[in-house]
């Protein structure tokens, strides 16, 4: 953890735990770091970072004009993996929110990152720790695999619990608005903020924040349906990964990955992006082909990964 600090510290960039996904961490209020991040990541600069923070009162530090439903969402569910869009203060730089005058702030909730922001005095801007576009890390491992060269070191947190990256709430004309489904569930966000708007159309617009058309996307072809039998039948010449939720039935000759059998949605998601990794490593397979999940809790969020990483 010293060593992790003195490396931020040292205008270098680490890669942390978080519930959610893996972050490839750096001083968020030093331009020159976070440029650092978008050239290891191969991230456009159109695409802005979220800014990690240990607090709800650190947030505060960050952001101005915080409207009463928002810190209402914070007191709910920060630590946690909820992304709130606020009007910036001038101290984040323009490079950590691509010139908009809004910055995203997250209070992570992983015990180690939660520590390490408190003890330096400087917020953690973090996207996740993966080449831009490829699947999001969910392990350390996943970290080295792809960005060992590019970074000063990995927090070993374990697996992330989530696997999803956050929830993405903004605040518009007084209204909430979902700019990305995440690792929070829409019922919860409208337990808290009562009617919200949800806008996570795919744009390469950043005003329509996050929401690229292609993203998490594996290297071998990956086609979608609700209808997975009729799916795995029109791709029978490949040599399938099949990718299955709930008590289903797939032929053994398959290779097959249930994010979870029992149809939970948490223990899904938390699946999502290793199995991705795995299949894509596996040089005995042609195609993934993956079943929609049912649209309620976090199927919402595991669809949106699967049609950003289908191929269109
Ligand atoms: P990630 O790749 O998980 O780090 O997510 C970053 C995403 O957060 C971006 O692609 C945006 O969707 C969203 N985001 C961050 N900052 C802002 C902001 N100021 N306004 C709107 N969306 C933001
Ligand atoms: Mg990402």
């Amino acid at each position: 953890m010293a060593e992790a600090a003195s490396f931020l510290l040292n205008e270098e960039l680490v890669a942390i735990p978080t519930e959610t996904v893996y972050g490839l961490a750096g001083n968020a209020l030093n331009a020159a770091v976070v440029l650092k991040i978008f050239e290891a990541k191969e991230r456009p600069s159109f695409d802005p970072l979220i800014v990690h923070i240990p607090s709800k009162e650190v947030a505060l530090l960050y952001a101005k004009d915080v409207p009463p439903v928002a810190l209402m969402l914070m007191e709910a569910f920060w630590p946690g993996p909820l992304t709130l869009v606020l009007k910036k203060k001038s101290i984040i730089p323009d490079v950590v929110t691509s010139g908009l005058d809004t910055v995203g702030l997250r209070m992570p909730n992983h015990p180690m990152t939660l520590a390490l922001l408190n003890t330096i005095d400087f917020p953690l801007a973090a996207p996740s720790a993966n080449p831009f576009g490829y699947i999001s890390p969910t392990t350390a491992q996943h970290v080295v695999d792809q960005l060992h060269s590019k970074i000063a070191m990995v927090l070993d947190g374990g697996a992330c619990t989530v696997g999803v990256e956050s929830t993405i709430v903004g605040f518009e004309n007084g209204e909430t608005v979902i700019y990305r489904l995440g690792g929070l569930t829409l019922e919860d966000i409208r337990k808290v903020a009562g009617d919200v708007v949800v806008c996570v159309n795919s744009s390469s617009d950043p005003k329509a924040p996050g929401m690229l058309k292609s993203h998490y996307a594996p290297s071998k072809p990956l086609y979608i349906s609700n209808d997975l039998n009729s799916l795995i039948k029109i791709n029978e010449n490949y040599r399938l990964a099949v990718i299955c939720f709930g008590n289903v039935k797939i032929n053994e000759q398959h290779a097959v990955y249930n994010l979870s059998v029992k149809s939970d949605f948490k223990e899904a998601a938390s699946n999502l992006f290793s199995f991705l990794r795995a299949i894509d490593q596996r040089n005995d397979i042609d195609v993934i082909v993956a079943a929609l999940l049912p649209e309620a809790n976090l199927g919402y969020a595991i669809n949106d990964r699967l049609w950003r990483a289908a191929v269109k």
